[in-house]
């Protein structure tokens, strides 16, 4: 069987509990990322999402709970493995490898899979997504724009054709229009390749415009949970997220200021 023909799974998870030591930072979570859908993950400053994702990806090991990509439980697999079934991390602050061309981070990319046919088609397919990086292919990837070190990020993620892709504050620190096309870049892998997206976000706005559904997490739970629409109808949620009634007592923290542009 092709990669392309790879059936596409989800992301379920039941019951997570992390900590950092002793300390508990995630007290039992559950959701589900289907293939073709964007979940997007907000909530205040320290309220776990990271731990989310790093839960996930196999760097934090859960204290209790499961985490199953399609119907393989992976909660003890560590991160290398995890990768390599099809989960594709795109931590915060982009990690590219900056003395090395964008072509050299697309090769440790695809690492995870043979260096093949494959390869080129994954490859045409990500610069296709980012053709700002197809122009800028030997630069060094320090030498890149943030927006274009996100696009990168991206595009080294999918160079392992993922089935599910978890990424960290894509749009931290970026103008709107590079979020804009960050935001429709994740549409479109939902759309085309049907991705099973999990996206942390500050920039609630931009991830309501894209997600199909919203989870709201505080100290570590999950406070209010549903489509963009109904949760930018719920008071609680327009009050500390959406610029609503600041007179509501929401019981949900803010999030932190935006990073300037
Ligand atoms: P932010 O928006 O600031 O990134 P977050 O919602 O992603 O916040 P986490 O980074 O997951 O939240 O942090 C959740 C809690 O875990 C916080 O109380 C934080 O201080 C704590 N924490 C995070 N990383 C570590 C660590 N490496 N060691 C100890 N505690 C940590």
């Amino acid at each position: 069987m092709s990669d392309d023909q790879r059936e596409k799974f989800g992301l379920t998870v039941t019951g997570l509990h992390a900590a950092y030591d002793r300390l508990a930072v995630l007290h039992g979570l559950d959701f589900h990322v289907m293939p073709g859908e964007i979940l997007a993950l907000v909530g205040a400053n320290g309220a776990g999402k990271t731990s989310v994702l790093r839960s996930v990806s196999g760097l934090l090991r859960p204290t209790q709970g499961t985490v199953k990509l399609g119907d393989r439980d992976v909660t003890a697999f560590g991160a290398e493995r995890i990768a390599s079934i099809g989960l594709a991390h795109v931590p915060e602050n982009r990690l590219v490898f900056p003395t090395l061309s964008v072509e050299d981070n697309l090769v440790l990319g695809g690492y995870v899979r043979r260096k093949d046919d494959g390869y080129a088609r994954r490859r045409e397919e990500a610069l296709a997504l980012f053709p700002r990086l197809a122009d800028r292919i030997n630069l060094a990837a320090g030498a890149l724009s943030g927006g274009e070190q996100q696009m990168l990020a991206m595009a080294r993620a999918l160079m392992s054709e993922p089935s599910v892709i978890i990424l960290d504050e894509p749009s931290l620190g970026l103008a709107p229009k590079v979020v804009g096309e960050i935001m429709s870049a994740l549409g479109i892998l939902r759309d085309t390749k049907g991705l099973a997206v999990l996206l942390v976000e500050q920039n609630v706005r931009a991830a309501f415009k894209v997600a199909d559904r919203v989870m709201v997490m505080d100290r570590g739970k999950v406070v209010a949970e549903g489509t963009p629409a109904d949760l930018a109808s719920d008071e609680r949620v327009r009050a500390a997220y959406l610029g609503g009634s600041s007179t509501s007592s929401s019981g949900i923290a803010g999030p932190k200021a935006q990073a300037a542009h």
